[in-house]
């Protein structure tokens, strides 16, 4: 009899049947005693979520609001290339509690953190429905995934192991507003997991007004954790940056930008802002965001103009969730 703890042997059993063979129902777990069976699905009740809504763009991607068992709603996103990779941008909270004031999720606050398992439904879901293995994966959904950092990185391990969904630790990319104590732990982890930064503006005041929640953190603060982190592991990090009308696009900005990011290891992708509905908040011309790349890049700053996959859906980051309520 196992007794109350686990053993190591069976954990991977069961995390096995769940992640790898895709059951869905402990009694699908044969080598596994009854007894045993049967008193995890009294603790640890499997529950997949279901599919509430989805969308297809004519680019491919899909969207998915999907619903957990208390009903609870986040979104995910599919997107395949033609080279046969398919990713996925999941969620790692529903809603978030940042308030950042250009983004959709954000507007409504923090419903609640997810559980590792939950946040790996998303991942399975999509893979699920396209039919075909799942190769990267982006944590660019909904919420800020170091306001959930256990939860995440334990959901980033099941997909990273090997007997498990086996993805690629180079593949699977953490996006943060930029919490520092996060950068700090991330810095320290053994995986070699992707950090991408959204960053918005390199001029404090701006990032106060548009990331109203990170007005108590100093930018340089933010550079020096980041600097660490890519001394430590000797990996280049991303900057996001979403060009808005009139808010950080101006020649400061620009110039406030390429000061941040020299003698940094980071590449800055420039975002075609999503426009959210009811905000005033504009995107900017491709011609502007083209010669933003650029200057940077003449900078020395490697820098790209990320495609807007999925536009027809309206954009990423919270907005089908804004639409169904
Ligand atoms: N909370 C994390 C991850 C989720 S947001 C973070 O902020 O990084 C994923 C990305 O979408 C972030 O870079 C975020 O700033 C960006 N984003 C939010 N609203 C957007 C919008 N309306 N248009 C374009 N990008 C947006
Ligand atoms: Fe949260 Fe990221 Fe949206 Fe800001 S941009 S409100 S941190 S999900």
């Amino acid at each position: 009899m196992e007794g109350a703890c686990l053993s190591k042997f069976r954990a991977e059993q069961i995390l096995t049947w769940v992640y790898a063979k895709g059951a869905t129902r402990y009694e699908e777990m044969t080598n596994i005693p009854k007894v045993i069976r049967e008193q995890f699905d009294l603790a640890f009740p499997l529950h997949a979520p279901s599919i509430v809504t989805k969308q297809e763009s004519v680019d491919g991607s899909r969207k998915y609001l999907l619903e957990y068992h208390d009903g609870t709603q986040v979104e995910t996103v599919g997107l395949p290339s033609s080279d046969g990779r398919l990713s996925v941008c999941c969620s790692s909270q529903a809603g978030c509690a940042m308030g950042c004031v250009f983004c959709a999720t954000g507007r409504n606050g923090l419903t609640r953190n997810l559980a590792p398992g939950e946040i790996v439904d998303q991942v399975l879901a999509v893979q699920d429905d396209f039919g075909t293995r799942v190769t990267n994966v982006v944590v660019m959904g909904q919420g800020e995934p170091f306001a959930n950092y256990d939860a995440v990185m334990a959901a980033l391990r099941i997909m990273n192991h090997p007997k498990l969904l086996n993805i690629g630790a180079r593949h699977i990319t953490v996006s943060t507003c930029g919490l520092v104590d996060g950068i700090e732990r991330f810095t320290r982890e053994s995986e070699q997991f992707t950090l991408a930064v959204s960053l918005h503006a390199a001029r404090q005041e701006v990032r106060d007004r548009i990331m109203p929640t990170m007005a108590n953190q100093r930018l340089g603060t933010l550079r020096q954790a980041l600097d660490r982190y890519a001394g430590a592991t000797g990996r280049r990090f991303s900057f996001e940056y979403a060009l808005m009308e009139g808010v950080n696009d101006s020649e400061e900005d620009l110039d406030a930008l390429i000061t941040y990011c020299r003698r940094l290891l980071c590449h800055v992708n420039l975002i075609p802002l999503n426009e959210v509905e009811g905000s005033s908040f504009k995107p900017v011309s491709h011609q502007l965001m083209a010669s933003w790349r650029d200057s940077l890049e003449a900078a020395g700053i490697p820098a790209s103009v990320r495609r807007s996959r999925g536009a027809d859906l309206a954009g990423a980051c919270g907005q089908l969730a804004a639409q169904t309520k």
